[in-house]
């Protein structure tokens, strides 16, 4: 039998349901029970690959190319996970697949509603997930916040599944904010009464309630939560600030969550064992050495553009006892202002992430033929690995005007170009290059070193690529593409082997980094950036 735990959220969005939600499957995993995750995204959207970073943060991609929510990246990166495209419902998806439906005539003649045909879809996609992984429970995130109008035929889809799976297979996790008053110092619950009696409203009775507060909530605090939201004082817990957050699983669990949780749905599990995480926590908050980071991007006004790199970065640090300081720079900056380009000395390592589009592209150039001028760690991701191809194509190889045509579509060296499956393509949505594919590594190279395989299967999420008619002239000239696809037809890696360590690859190594399991570029890059401030030889990994 599976049990169902919903996730929902109060009073304003971005309160951290998506880390409580991975803390409670962080708990129950630790207790020996095999769980999975789904986000529920009430837009319209069919999936969020067509939406600005900028205003909603990364695209998470999966192994099997699905374009998701981030909140997937932490569920994969708490529960060590790969989840699939299903793993990400959408408002988009679930009025598709009735439309769809409805036009083949599947509904006999009936008229098509939202209840009990939209929730029919929802609970049946939900399922589906659930019987797919063969899991024990599955934690069932809806995102916004209770009362938003898109959210409502989520929350009558999970209420009715109440109802459907019984009681004691259902539970309902509410998280709201508790806001501290700054003159006065108190705690203020009204918020988040109002939040629960929204989802009452609705036919939601919570099981537990979450306090995100600053900090811990105190004893009266928690009464009046338990007292207005009708539960019991043990179903109450706080989510309050911390230096890291993959300490809210253990915070939430010294509170009783997860005995709370195992006990009200007949879960009979194992003593929880903490000592990994624990070790790892430790590690993140405790580091011997700091290395400061230069990310060179776009997006650098939200942090959450980046979040799966600046994860990776984070656990590449922990593995080498080192914290990681990252500043973020507009590329644009540069562009702007050439002097600025000194700043880039006080770092130990230039990153350069994903990116489309001109805006700040050459400003990247400029940072990238820095770091190789310089000799300074650099690591380059997906267009950083574009972009580094062109750097090097201009200024080592002299074809001036190279670039991609991504770019300048006009350029006399595309370098970078569409690849050939993508032209004539017009549809925007899940139409790139997408999910994990086999890469084939060349021995004696520091990716050899790093992987230590003779394959790989790495995420993409592209739609341009290094020209073929190239690669012999930048290789004659020192590049080494040490990572290309089984066909030998697209590179995916390249190296400097003169360099301290100059590495950039056409895929995403920060999809599959784990806490405690670094992905291998991003700590070959970190180790690098410390091994080089401390003056030691090049890092033999
Ligand atoms: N804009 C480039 C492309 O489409 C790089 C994409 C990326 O960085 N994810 O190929």
């Amino acid at each position: 039998m599976v049990k169902y735990i919903f996730v929902t959220g109060g009073v304003l969005s971005s309160v951290g349901k998506g880390i409580v939600t991975a803390s409670i499957g962080k708990m129950l995993q630790m207790r020996g029970f095999k769980v999975t995750a789904v986000k529920i995204d009430p837009y319209v959207n069919v999936d969020a690959g067509t939406m600005n970073p900028y205003m909603h943060g990364e695209v998470y991609v999966t192994d099997d190319g699905g374009e998701t929510d981030l909140d997937l990246g932490w569920y994969e990166r708490f529960l060590d996970l790969n989840l699939k495209k299903e793993n990400n419902i959408t408002t988009g998806q679930v009025y598709k697949a009735v439309i769809e439906k409805e036009r083949r005539g599947s509904f006999l003649g009936k008229c098509v509603q939202i209840v009990p045909h939209i929730t029919k879809e929802i609970k049946d996609r939900i399922r589906s997930v659930a019987a797919d992984s063969n899991v024990d429970v599955i934690l069932t995130e809806v995102g916004g916040t209770v009362g938003d109008i898109e959210g409502l035929p989520f929350l009558e889809a999970i209420r009715q599944m109440r109802l459907e799976e019984g009681y004691e297979n259902t539970l309902y996790v509410h998280v709201a904010l508790v806001p501290i008053l700054d003159v006065t110092k108190e705690m203020k619950t009204k918020p988040l009464q109002h939040s629960v009696n929204e989802l009452r409203r609705i036919g939601i009775q919570p099981d537990i309630i979450v306090a995100r507060c600053q900090k811990m909530i105190d004893m009266e605090t928690l009464r009046k939560i338990a007292l207005f939201g009708t539960i019991p004082e043990n179903a109450v817990f706080c989510s309050y600030n911390v230096e890291s957050v993959y300490q809210v699983p253990l915070i939430l669990d010294e509170q009783g969550m997860g005995e709370f949780i195992c006990k009200r749905l007949g879960l009979a599990g194992h003593k929880p064992i903490r000592d990994e995480w624990i070790r790892f926590v430790d590690a993140t908050l405790n580091p011997k050495y700091e290395v400061k980071v230069a990310l060179v991007g776009k997006y650098a006004g939200l942090a959450d553009s980046y979040v799966s790199m600046k994860e990776a970065l984070l656990h590449a640090g922990a593995a080498c006892q080192t914290k990681i300081d990252i500043h973020y720079i507009e590329a644009e900056t540069f562009e702007r202002n050439l002097d600025k380009l000194q700043i880039l000395k006080d770092f130990n390592g230039i990153f350069v992430p994903y990116g489309f589009g001109s805006r700040g592209a050459e400003g990247k150039i400029m940072a990238i033929r820095f770091a190789r001028e310089n000799n300074i760690p650099f690591l380059g991701i997906c267009y950083g690995f574009q972009l580094a191809v062109i750097e090097f194509a201009r200024n080592v190889c002299g074809l001036e005007g190279a670039n991609s045509t991504e770019i300048d579509p006009k350029s006399p060296h595309p370098v970078i170009d569409f690849m050939p499956e993508q032209r004539g393509i017009e549809y925007k949505g899940a139409t790139m290059r997408l999910g994990a594919h086999k890469i084939l590594l060349k021995k004696d190279t520091i990716a050899y070193a790093l992987y230590r395989k003779d394959e790989i299967y790495e995420r993409h999420r592209h739609r341009f690529e290094v020209n073929l008619d190239y690669v012999e002239k930048l290789e004659k000239m020192g590049i080494v593409f040490s990572g290309k696809s089984p066909d030998g037809r697209r590179m995916e890696i390249l190296e400097l082997p003169e360099h301290y360590f100059f590495f950039a690859s056409q895929f995403h190594g920060e999809f599959k980094s784990r806490p405690g399991k670094p992905d291998p570029e991003y700590y070959g890059f970190v180790k690098a950036c410390l091994d080089k401030k401390m003056g030691k030889p090049r890092p033999e990994f």
